[in-house]
C-alpha cells in the first residue's frame, strides 16, 4: 500500500512524498503503475476512472519511471517519449502542471504545453529547444504533426507512450477523426528500439475514460 511497494523509486519517491505531499496510492494507481511500468509490460491500457481519483499519476509516474529507471542520461534534447492530449485547454494545462511539478524532482526533463491560444511561432520555438513529454489538445498537436518538421524529428524513434485522456470527452467534442490522424502519423513514425532498449519496444496506447461507450 505505498508507492515503493509499486516500483517507484528515487528520486521520484521522495519528491512525491515530501514536496508533493502524496502519501499513499489511489486505487487506480494501485492497478495501473505496475501495468504500465513493469518491464517488459508491453500492453496497451485502458485507464476507467473518474476526475478526481489520481489518474494523471496513475500514468504520469509509471512515464517517468520508466525513462529514470533506464539509467541512461537523458535530457531535453534525448528526444520526445509520451504524447498526452487532451481534450480541453484547461485539462491539458493541469496535466502541464503536474508533469512540471514532477519534473521539478529531475531537472532534465522537460514537458511542452501545446494548447494554441498563443503564437504557434513561440510553440515552435520551444519544440526546437527539445522536450521529452508533449502535453496537448487534439487540434494543435496535428497541426505541429502536419507542419512542423521538428516534432516529428523528436517524435521519431523515442516516442515510447500515447495518452489519450479523457477519452470519452474527446469523442463527445468531435475529435474522433483527429485523433485518429494523430494516431497515423505516430504509428507511420519509423521506432529504433535499439535506442534505449530498456523502454518497451512498441508504442503504448493508454486510454483514460470515465465511460465506455461503443465510440471510446
Ligand atoms: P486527477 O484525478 O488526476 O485529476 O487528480 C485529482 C487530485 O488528486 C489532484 O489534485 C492530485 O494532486 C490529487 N492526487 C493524485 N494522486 C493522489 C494520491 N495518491 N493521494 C492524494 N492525492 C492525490
Amino acid at each position: 500500500d505505498s508507492f515503493e511497494s509499486l516500483g517507484i523509486k528515487e528520486p521520484i519517491l521522495s519528491h512525491l512524498i515530501e514536496k508533493m505531499r502524496i502519501k499513499k496510492p489511489t486505487s487506480i494507481q494501485k492497478l495501473a503503475v505496475p501495468n504500465l511500468s513493469s518491464k517488459g509490460s508491453d500492453n496497451d491500457l485502458f485507464i476507467h476512472s473518474q476526475t478526481g481519483s489520481g489518474k494523471t499519476l496513475s500514468y504520469l509516474l509509471p512515464i517517468f519511471s520508466s525513462i529514470l529507471n533506464m539509467n541512461e542520461r537523458v535530457d531535453r534534447k534525448s528526444g520526445c517519449f509520451a504524447l498526452i492530449i487532451a481534450p480541453t485547454r484547461e485539462l491539458a494545462s493541469q496535466i502541464y502542471h503536474v508533469a512540471s511539478t514532477l519534473a521539478n524532482c529531475c531537472h532534465y526533463l522537460v514537458p511542452c504545453l501545446l494548447i494554441g491560444g498563443e503564437r504557434k511561432k513561440s510553440e515552435k520555438a520551444r519544440l526546437r529547444k527539445g522536450c521529452n513529454f508533449i502535453i496537448g489538445t487534439p487540434g494543435r498537436i496535428l497541426d505541429h504533426l502536419q507542419n512542423t518538421k521538428v516534432i516529428r524529428e523528436q517524435l521519431a524513434a523515442t516516442l515510447r507512450y500515447v495518452v489519450l485522456d479523457e477519452g470519452d470527452k474527446l469523442m463527445e467534442l468531435g475529435f474522433e477523426e483527429t485523433v485518429r490522424q494523430i494516431m497515423e502519423i505516430i504509428h507511420s513514425v519509423d521506432l529504433d528500439t535499439k535506442m534505449y532498449p530498456a523502454l518497451p519496444h512498441r508504442i503504448i496506447r493508454v486510454l483514460c475514460s470515465a465511460t465506455i461507450n461503443d465510440v471510446v
